[in-house]
């Protein structure tokens, strides 16, 4: 069977990318071993300005729009929401922090961004501050991915398969079993450190947890945000996370990270009384070097692609990316410099 584009991985970035390549009249087909991945564990958190600075994510004046833009099309196209808008109230944890984010609001760049600064707010804990920022959201990842998935099996372009890098044959045409694809796109998360064609790209891998948990009584509504964060669900359902662990890979969940998370929670909101945990979970992001993402064609193998890299950022950046990689596949059209892969043409 001959097709345009085999996408290997049904994470965020091959779903996104193969609903961009449908609604342009490629012809697709997704592949996935269907285990729980990144993008399944995620907090989906789009948060513009971060830092001990406070500093605008790069891009991000023309990554949220699109992002804005996308999942609304697939809010009404699947006719439910994914994208959940809600202020953040970030703590600030000293003078020098406080001094720096009033140097932002001089800034005219950040003033969609920031709303004010507020000395206190109910029932939250905090020393010399809070900022309130806007255009701040989360991206319900798990039934967006559900109803991509849904989508693909309607289309009959969806696998259920393990993909193993041996039984993919180059030449004399590019094949996997009874597919001809013109391309191959990678999109496999953490697992690409596997990829025999794009393993030498410097990953730097982050394992992260999360607890999703619900409260005794009706929580606070703002997404807080003190070095971990807290995104309200409902009125009485919250997640809570992310550790950062850069020594163990694995997806294991821990203890004493569960422990961490949730003294962290009590520490800045100690009225919360947590009725019961419905879910721990541990994922790995794939994190990257120069913390920008990897994208496009291999340079000695111009067939396969690898669309990866999206680190803590998946939600905001892979929209913006997924057209950017369709009008290079289809249009030739240059990447940006700062994504393409041929930034490391060295490392082939
Ligand atoms: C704890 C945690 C918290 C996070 N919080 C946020 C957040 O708040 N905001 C945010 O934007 N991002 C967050 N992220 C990051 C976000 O999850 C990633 O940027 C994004 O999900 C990456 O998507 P992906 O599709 O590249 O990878 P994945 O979601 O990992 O998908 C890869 C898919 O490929 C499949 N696959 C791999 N190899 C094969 C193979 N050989 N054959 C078949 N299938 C294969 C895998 O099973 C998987 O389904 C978080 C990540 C973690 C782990």
């Amino acid at each position: 069977m001959k097709i345009d584009y085999l996408i290997i991985g049904q994470g965020l970035a091959g779903s996104l990318l193969a609903w961009e390549l449908i609604q342009r009249q490629k012809k697709v087909i997704i592949i996935d071993n269907n285990q729980l991945n990144a993008s399944l564990v995620a907090a989906g958190l789009i948060n513009p300005v971060t830092g001990m600075r406070f500093v605008k994510s790069a891009a991000v004046d023309q990554l949220l729009p699109t992002a804005i833009n996308y999942y609304q099309q697939l809010t009404e196209y699947f006719n439910q929401p994914f994208y959940i808008e809600k202020p953040m109230l970030r703590l600030l944890k000293n003078q020098k922090q406080l001094m720096a984010c009033r140097k932002r609001f001089k800034d005219p760049a950040y003033h969609d961004y920031l709303e004010k600064i507020i000395p206190s707010f109910p029932k939250i804990e905090s020393t010399v501050g809070i900022l309130k920022q806007n255009k701040t959201a989360y991206l319900l990842t798990q039934p967006l991915l559900s109803s991509l998935k849904d989508y693909f099996i309607r289309l009959n372009v969806y696998i259920k398969a393990e993909i193993h890098y041996q039984e993919i044959k180059l030449s004399p045409s590019l094949q996997w079993k009874n597919i001809q694809p013109s391309q191959i796109i990678f999109c496999e998360g953490h697992l690409a450190t596997n990829n025999p064609w794009f393993s030498a790209l410097p990953f730097q891998l982050v394992k992260g947890e999360i607890i999703t948990a619900t409260a005794g009584q009706n929580i606070q509504q703002n997404i807080l945000n003190y070095g971990h964060w807290f995104i309200p669900l409902d009125s009485k359902t919250f997640r809570t996370g992310a550790s950062f662990d850069r020594e163990n890979i694995n997806t294991t969940t821990t203890s004493t990270a569960k422990k961490m998370l949730l003294d962290s929670l009590k520490q800045v909101y100690p009225t919360l009384t947590i009725e019961q945990i419905t879910n721990h979970q541990a994922g790995i992001r794939p994190t990257t070097l120069d913390k920008m993402p990897f994208v496009g064609t291999h340079p000695y193998y111009p067939e396969l692609v690898i669309f990866n890299g999206f680190g803590a950022k998946g939600s905001l950046q892979i929209p913006w990316h997924c057209s950017q990689l369709a009008d290079n596949l289809i249009n030739n059209k240059p990447l940006s410099q700062t994504s393409d892969i041929h930034r490391y043409h060295s490392l082939f």
